[in-house]
């Protein structure tokens, strides 16, 4: 049986360029997904909402963070790279065990549904075993996200007689049996993706194993990527222009993923993302401790929409509102300081319109996650991931221009309602998920995350 759910809309912002934006419109959502959009919609809905007060806009997506460090909050507000590593890799995450996981998971994507994200990739680069794993996705899919599980290896400190991390490839048959089993079914909220060492963490030729391996499984594959080769191996198997050479073996295209690529060469920027490759720029996290800028403007300049995300929540807020604005700001100030810097400054116009920004973390996410069949805009036959803003909160009030709204001003305190694949997450400003289990998860959460920083005598403190 079809339920229909008709929502009165204050504003809608589309994200789709055939719709537009509009005032005082409908959406019409058919179970799972939207099937019309605009102006006197003809239907017998079995429910309607009044959103008449609020700006309805597709659900925001992230696509990179390390839901699995939700319990490590803003410890590393002070870290340097070395130290993420250090503190982070080689010492707190060798301590998780599956439950810590399980926690982590789950409460980091109930954190992104609150504040207005319905779709995440879950980079779970510290998983030792399939427990690890199956409890990572039971985390996800107990939250109700839709979520890509992107499988990624741990990074412990090497010890003597045992073959380094980098030097490993991914374990196939882990991979192999969550594709055949548990994620085999592309259609359903949590989907599989790999997430590899790359020529940047691994070995050149453990770089080639995961790409084949992902290509072999028809997944997903991100790397985290800054100069393109690993720095910390011996000279000889330094491989400078790896892209370059994966890119001759045929390995890379759309389903490859660069996360961050800020220190890589220009031309093997132009030559990932002419091989179809996509870039995720996580701007906060790159301006917390990195001297390059984010490559917005460059996939920008090649035709492609911009991939935004917030990455780990141990180094910055995982709060998509806050990346759209540092994303957009960090580009504008890059524009018009090069613009200063050639003679010709000030610009005449605004170097990037802020709908650009939104699109970003919207479509453009969407796109990067091959998802853009099924979300990041509101167009009919998509999934209904809808999210709604209360344009009478006092950071919002009076609302001019709800893009505007949006890019400069709202946050996650703004979310009315949630939608993801048609159901309710939020709902009355309120979370969905029950509120007892809440309340354990949060405690536990707290006691995993004390054991954690006691066991690795790790205890931050402001200078
Ligand atoms: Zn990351």
């Amino acid at each position: 049986m079809v339920k229909r759910l008709l929502i009165e809309c204050g504003w809608i912002v589309s994200i789709d360029p055939t719709i537009g934006d509009l005032k005082d419109a409908q959406i019409l959502i058919e179970n799972d997904k939207i099937a019309e959009v605009g102006i006197n919609i003809n239907v017998q809905p079995d429910e309607v909402i009044d959103a008449s007060d609020l700006i309805v806009l597709p659900g925001l997506v992230n696509a990179h963070l390390h839901t699995w460090q939700t319990g490590t909050k803003s410890i590393g507000s002070e870290w340097i790279s070395s130290d993420y590593h250090k503190n982070m890799h080689s010492n707190l995450a060798t301590r998780f065990t599956a439950d810590d996981t399980f926690l982590a998971n789950i409460m980091g994507a109930l954190n992104q549904i609150d504040n207005g994200t319905t779709t995440i990739l879950d980079w779970c680069h510290n998983l030792r075993d399939i427990e690890m794993a199956e409890r990572a996705i039971d985390g996800l899919e107990q939250s109700g996200i839709r979520a890509i599980f992107a499988h990624g290896t741990a990074k412990p400190p090497s010890v003597e007689g045992e073959v380094p991390y980098t030097h490993v490839p991914h374990p196939r048959d882990r991979v192999e049996y969550l594709r055949k089993n548990r994620l085999s079914n592309d259609n359903k909220l949590v989907t599989l993706a790999m997430a590899i060492l790359g020529p940047d963490f691994g070995s050149f030729d453990v770089a080639v194993q995961d790409l084949e391996l992902a290509k072999d499984l028809g997944l997903l594959s991100t790397a985290h990527v800054w100069n393109g080769y690993n720095k910390n191996l011996p000279k000889n198997e330094q491989v400078k222009d790896a892209y370059i050479k994966l890119g001759g073996m045929g390995l890379l295209g759309p389903s490859h993923n660069l996360v961050h690529g800020c220190y890589l060469p220009e031309d093997q920027i132009r030559y990932v993302l002419d091989q179809g490759c996509s870039i995720t720029s996580t701007v906060m996290c790159e301006m917390h401790g990195h001297g390059a800028f984010p490559l917005m403007r460059i996939v920008r300049d090649m035709g492609s929409i911009p991939s935004i995300a917030t990455d780990t929540n141990t180094l910055v807020a995982e709060d998509m509102f806050g990346e759209i604005r540092g994303a957009l700001f960090a580009l504008r100030f890059q524009i018009n300081q090069q613009a200063r810097s050639q003679g010709n400054y000030p610009l005449k116009n605004m170097p990037v319109n802020s709908r650009e920004a939104l699109e970003w973390a919207t479509l453009g996410n969407a796109k990067a996650l091959l998802l853009d069949d099924k979300i990041g805009s509101l167009t009919p036959g998509k999934k209904a991931d809808i999210i709604m803003l209360r344009a009478n909160d006092t950071n919002l009030y009076p609302v001019h221009e709800p893009v505007f709204a949006i890019t400069d001003l709202a946050n996650g305190s703004n979310v009315e309602n949630v939608i993801i694949d048609g159901e309710f997450r939020k709902r009355h400003g309120k979370r969905l998920y029950p509120k007892k289990s809440y309340e354990k998860l949060r405690r536990d959460l707290l006691v995993s995350a004390n054991r954690l920083m006691e066991e690795s005598n790790y205890h931050p403190s402001a200078a």
